[in-house]
């Protein structure tokens, strides 16, 4: 890292790296030791107001809005060079602040630095607007405006590439930027911000405050001059964030938790399948709104594929997040693990067979949960009806299409789903009725950034990712010009003898 890890972490407000106005700071703990790793500053309503003061007057008074599009597009071309340029100390710093595997996290910076690039292509290639001529009389035209100062609030589970995905849209468009990261994990967000400070944005147009969500991130959410939250979290947070920022009349995008299901089908590939599956839930230690984290597989192929993945789950390997080889590494928090060791807890009471991987014993300071299935299931259930957010699998059968469609759909979240089937015509129709804003057929969770972003039901409104993101990046500005002489009203001019005898 190219800051000391000892001191605490500053805010970046008006282009520099400062202290909380009050001076207050929190520790920062590892997932692996649970030891405190740096301090942190601790943003409040006073450090915000002034970062949205220096986004507010950048936004109005300088030039980032108005800058010729090339010009704008070489810093963001730019961040993604300094990106990929630290791409091993981002991805080291992610992982050990985060508890994600190594080899995981080098893929999501890689990733990030794509946000960048391909908002710059977007915004110069697919920013365009309407025009209508309107008879003989008018030209209508449309055009897509720089919103404002954006909020944007993030959570922890893949804080990089989660951050990069909103800050790249935002400030390609033009908008100012104030972000409020995760708490529990500060460290890239830090590394961001002394990446755009290096790629020389004019002065407040990017700016980061650290600190607990009810203090910073609410105060972000009350301020009068934010445009917009774009916000990424559980969906509980989303309901509050609509409540307090009610008062002030501002648009939200709103990514939330999802429950997804992967369904199974007994013609499936099978190898592929259990594939998918197993990544699907245990990569990023299952920490990942779009993990499949409940699976519904067909009885005739159940016996077998459940004994697979008995196996996967023993095999798993469980250890040290910086070590390439890892594939599951500690939950993010304390606070974290113990609730997911709640819901194992809940799931026994509920009268489900827990079966569980190993967790190596010299790991026992980390918040490692061992790969986790939750066997004799019933959809009802609390752990198959709450997202558990941790390496946790909730498995149950079905025997036919439309008792899976109900059984699937019968769940708050309806963020993502996942298909498997060699029969096409059926993959298409259960894509189709599962109730989710993201549907794989035959596939794990791989996207293409011109795809659209979201969830239905309690996962989300809106949808961010490829041009979609302009719909609410962007003011929307409609120009009426008239090019021939229309009929204009003529109030008050040719009655004035009317007018005399209605005053008398
Ligand atoms: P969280 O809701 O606890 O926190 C997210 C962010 O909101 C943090 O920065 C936090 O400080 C802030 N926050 C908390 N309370 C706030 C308040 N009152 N006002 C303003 N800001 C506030 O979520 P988390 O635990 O960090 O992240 C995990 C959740 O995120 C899971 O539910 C997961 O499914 C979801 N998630 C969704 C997506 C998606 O795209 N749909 C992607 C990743 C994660």
């Amino acid at each position: 890292m190219s800051s000391n890890l000892k001191d605490p972490v500053p805010h970046y407000i008006n282009g520099e790296f400062v202290s909380s106005e009050s001076g207050e700071t929190f520790a920062n703990i590892s997932p692996y030791s649970n030891e405190v790793l740096n301090q942190v500053s601790q943003g409040m309503k006073e450090d915000i107001n002034a970062a949205v003061l220096a986004a507010k007057t950048a936004f109005k008074k300088g030039e980032w809005g108005t800058l010729k599009l090339n010009e704008r597009m070489k810093y963001i071309n730019k961040i993604a060079d300094l990106i990929d340029r630290d791409i091993e100390v981002v991805a080291q710093l992610e992982s050990l602040d985060t508890g994600l595997p190594i080899a995981q996290t080098k893929k999501m910076v890689g990733r990030a630095a794509d946000n960048f690039r391909f908002y710059a292509e977007m915004v110069k290639n697919r920013m365009s607007g309407e025009a209508y001529h309107v008879d003989d009389e008018f030209i209508n035209y449309t055009m897509q405006k720089p919103v404002g100062v954006a909020g944007l609030i993030t959570p922890w589970n893949a804080p990089f590439m989660l951050e990069t995905w909103k800050v790249a849209p935002a400030l390609a468009t033009g908008n100012t930027v104030v972000l409020k990261p995760a708490e529990w994990s500060p460290l890239t967000a830090h590394k961001l911000s002394e990446i755009i400070h290096e790629a020389g944005l004019p002065q407040g147009v990017f700016n980061i405050v650290h600190g607990f969500g009810e203090e910073a991130g609410a105060a972000l959410v009350a301020h009068s001059d934010v445009q917009l939250i774009s916000f990424t979290g559980e969906t509980k947070t989303g309901s509050e964030i609509m409540r307090n920022g009610a008062d002030s009349l501002k648009r939200y995008s709103m990514e939330l938790g999802g429950k997804s299901p992967i369904i199974v089908f007994e013609d499936c590939e099978f190898d592929r399948a259990l594939d998918a599956c197993v990544w699907g839930i245990f990569s990023f230690n299952g920490e990942r709104c779009t993990a499949n984290s409940r699976l519904f597989v067909q009885e005739s192929i159940s016996e077998r594929f459940i004994t697979a993945l008995k196996e996967r789950v023993q095999n798993i390997i469980v250890g040290d997040p910086s070590h390439a080889e890892t594939e599951v590494g500690p939950l993010i928090h304390r606070d974290h693990y113990e609730n997911v060791k709640r819901y194992l807890a809940i799931a026994s009471e509920e009268g489900c067979e827990v079966y569980s991987g190993q967790v190596p014993e010299h790991l026992s300071n980390g918040n490692f949960v061992a790969p986790t299935l939750l066997l004799n299931v019933k959809n009802d259930m609390k752990v198959a009806q709450e997202e558990i957010f941790g390496p946790v699998l909730t498995v149950m059968t079905f025997k036919t299409e439309e008792e899976v469609i109900e059984l699937a759909n019968d769940v708050p979240y309806g963020l993502a789903g996942y298909v498997w089937t060699s029969d096409m015509k059926r993959g298409h129709r259960v894509a189709g009725a599962v109730e989710a804003g993201m549907l794989w057929v035959n596939s794990q969770n791989v996207r293409d950034l011109r795809i659209p972003f979201g969830g239905s039901k309690a996962s989300g409104i809106g949808r961010e990712g490829g041009h979609y993101a302009f719909e609410f990046y962007t003011e929307m500005k409609v120009v009426h010009v008239a090019v021939g002489d229309h009929h204009i009203q003529q109030f008050g001019k040719k009655n004035k003898a009317a007018s005399a005898r209605t005053k008398a």
